[in-house]
């Protein structure tokens, strides 16, 4: 009996012990497994660090940039386009005016009624339409047959204009964002396509030429009087409400931005003569490079794959195409390092699959639980039951990536003000003259969803901006958002330029 007590309890000792043994070995194992993961999150925070020492490198590097951009054609990465827009909107513009804006996956018609003082828009009527995935890459003779159909049946659907609007030609802005050599304000030429735009015949052409004869064959009695891009519209919204606006940004699906410049500081187009010594420079701001932008290896490949590679890279670290993309590289590695999140989801195998405002989404889940991350973890990408601790770290992720997203727009303003010498330092040669002593109110006028839709994003931004400014100073500086600039600025400044004002003669390059 004694025996067999003793075997028996040899027996369960040992049994006991392999238990515990397999469970601390899988205790050992997912402890590290998690440790592999937290790891991925640990290299990812490093290498998007953007200490207010760095930001002011990347905010030197804009100025320099900037400023290389507009001393000769390809100076630099920035291109620093002219826009001949040499006076902006006061609130003083009077009529009925048209815009047409095409620039993306929608194109927009709109008619202001503009009341002539105080900045008053006493009307304003906006039709969205999407445009067909066929005419991105069909003829430019289809792609302007659809803008002006759509623009004709707006007009003869409209009820509320004045006799006197109708018995005039009416007159339009065009806002086309992309890029575009222009030689006056109402003359330029496509130099390429972006956005999965693709219609060869159009390349170099001029683009009011190709629109007003789309609007004669459909026999409408209107008249381009501007072409600009979407920042220019958006800048030119923002002056008309408040004169000190000096600049604009867009951060939407992608990033520009654009201010006004010295005419004698646009060293590329020299004898530039303009009406106010000064012009609207567009800087295709997405396309900045410099090495002191804190890269990382899912940038790296996100820009390898892409179909511009090399290209855009400023764009490709803070704008709403990108971001979800970057979140989704790292969510695969994490998944690949370890099955803290199950099995690799194959949905997480698939380019730009998280869209940003799904990003946003998780990001902003204040749910104790985290209820949000879990439902678009599920449904989006096809990942179960992933514990609390791991939706933590995808919340996490996200906050790295759009924290050095919002940080680095906002180095990107910041050089903005330094090269026209708003950022209180004295401006690009770093030598404080008297008329800084006392800074000045400064403006600059932000659209797009990222800024205007998702406010850790937005908090970021201002975040950093106070920190590279110094609070002195960024409290001078006051961003305001302005809604549906790039239509509505088209057609302030069609306005402003009418053939029925008086000063709209033509400020054209000097050839
Ligand atoms: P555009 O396409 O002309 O840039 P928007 O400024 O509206 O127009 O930007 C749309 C982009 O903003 C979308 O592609 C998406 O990436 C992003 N976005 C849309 N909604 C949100 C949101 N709620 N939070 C964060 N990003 C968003
Ligand atoms: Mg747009």
């Amino acid at each position: 009996m004694g025996k067999l007590a003793v075997g028996v309890a040899v027996g369960v000792a040992v049994a006991t012990c392999a238990v515990a043994g397999v469970v601390v070995g899988r205790r050992l194992r997912s402890r590290r497994k998690w440790r592999r993961v937290v790891g991925v999150l640990r290299e990812l925070e490093e290498s998007c660090e953007t200490p207010v020492g760095r930001l002011k490198q990347v905010v030197d590097a804009m100025a320099v940039e900037m400023h290389a951009g507009l001393a000769s054609e390809g100076g630099s990465k920035l291109k620093m386009l002219l826009t001949f827009v040499d006076r902006l909107p006061n609130g003083s513009e009077i009529g009925t005016y048209y815009a047409l804006d095409l620039g993306g996956t929608n194109f927009r018609v709109l008619r202001v009624q503009l009341g002539g003082t105080r900045s008053s828009i006493l009307s304003k009527d906006v039709k969205r339409q999407r445009i067909p995935q066929h005419l991105m890459t069909s003829t430019s003779e289809d792609l302007f047959d659809f803008i002006t159909s759509k623009l004709k049946q707006f007009v003869e659907q409209e009820e509320t204009v004045s006799e006197a609007a109708q018995s005039r030609t009416r007159e339009l802005g065009f806002t086309f964002s992309f890029p575009v050599k222009q030689i006056s304000i109402r003359s330029g030429f496509l130099i390429r396509w972006t956005k999965g735009f693709a219609i060869e015949d159009m390349i170099g052409c001029e683009i009011i030429e190709r629109l007003q004869a789309a609007l004669m064959k459909k026999g409408l009695d209107m008249c381009a009087t501007v072409l600009v891009n979407d920042t220019v519209g958006i800048l030119a919204l923002g002056h008309y409400y408040d004169a000190d606006t000096v600049a604009a940004v867009k951060i939407g699906t992608g990033t520009n931005a654009c201010y006004m410049e010295r005419a004698d500081a646009i060293i590329k187009c020299q004898g530039l003569l303009t009406s106010s010594g000064a012009m609207v420079v567009n800087m295709e701001w997405g396309n900045f490079w410099s090495s002191h932008l804190p890269r990382t290896t899912y940038d790296i490949e996100m820009d390898m794959e892409s179909p511009n590679p090399n290209d855009q890279g400023f764009e490709k670290m803070i704008s709403g195409m990108y971001l979800g993309d970057i979140f989704r590289r790292v969510l695969l590695r994490m998944c690949e390092e370890s099955d803290v999140f199950g099995p690799v989801s194959s949905k997480l195998l698939i380019p730009f699959v998280l869209e940003m405002p799904l990003m946003a989404a998780m990001h902003e889940d204040d749910t104790p639980d985290l209820k949000v991350v879990a439902a678009i973890l599920r449904e989006k990408l096809e990942i179960q039951d992933v514990p609390l601790k791991a939706r933590r770290l995808v919340v996490k992720v996200c906050d790295v990536v759009t924290r050095r997203a919002a940080r680095l727009a906002a180095a990107g303003i910041v050089g903005i003000l330094k090269k026209i010498g708003r950022d209180g330092t004295g401006g690009i040669t770093g030598s404080r003259s008297r008329s800084d002593a006392k800074m000045r109110r400064t403006v600059v006028a932000v659209e797009g969803s990222l800024y205007t839709s998702y406010m850790m994003f937005r908090e970021y931004l201002h975040e950093a901006l106070n920190e590279i400014l110094g609070e002195d100073v960024a409290q001078h500086v006051v961003l305001r958002t302005t809604e549906d600039g790039s239509c509505v600025g088209a057609a302030l400044l069609a306005a402003l330029h009418s053939s029925s004002s008086s000063s709209s003669e033509g400020l054209h390059r000097r050839r």
